[in-house]
């Protein structure tokens, strides 16, 4: 297993099926700062200057094992919507991004 697994995930069809059930349910806004976020496909009646990057963020942090867990990786009760701003300081507030991408803790490319 290897962080192959998890963009695998990111990638696939059924992620990108629950994570914009998740927008729907939000209306496409940030679940904390309350702003309006871009989502392919949904949202494309936000104004470009308005539109912030959305990442659906997984409460209980996804890693290598369970990825493959339906009950964490597919849950919507372990699902948030939030924009890349807020995303970032929910996970880590001294973990640096670089290039509009994010890392946990074990330096692994999350959520994009
Ligand atoms: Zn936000
Ligand atoms: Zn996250």
């Amino acid at each position: 297993m290897s962080y192959g697994d998890r963009r695998k995930f990111y990638t696939s069809k059924l992620w990108t099926k629950v994570k914009n059930q998740v927008w729907l349910k939000q209306y496409c806004l940030c679940a904390i700062c309350g702003k309006p976020v871009y989502v392919s496909g949904i949202s494309e009646y936000i104004p470009k200057d308005k539109r912030r990057t959305g990442i659906v963020h997984h409460k209980e942090h996804l890693n290598d094992i369970n990825v493959f867990d339906d009950n964490i990786a597919l849950n919507e009760d372990n699902l948030i919507g939030v924009c890349k701003e807020c995303h970032e300081k929910e996970h880590h507030k001294d973990i640096s991004t670089r290039n509009g991408y994010s890392f946990d803790e074990y330096g692994n490319l999350i959520c994009h």
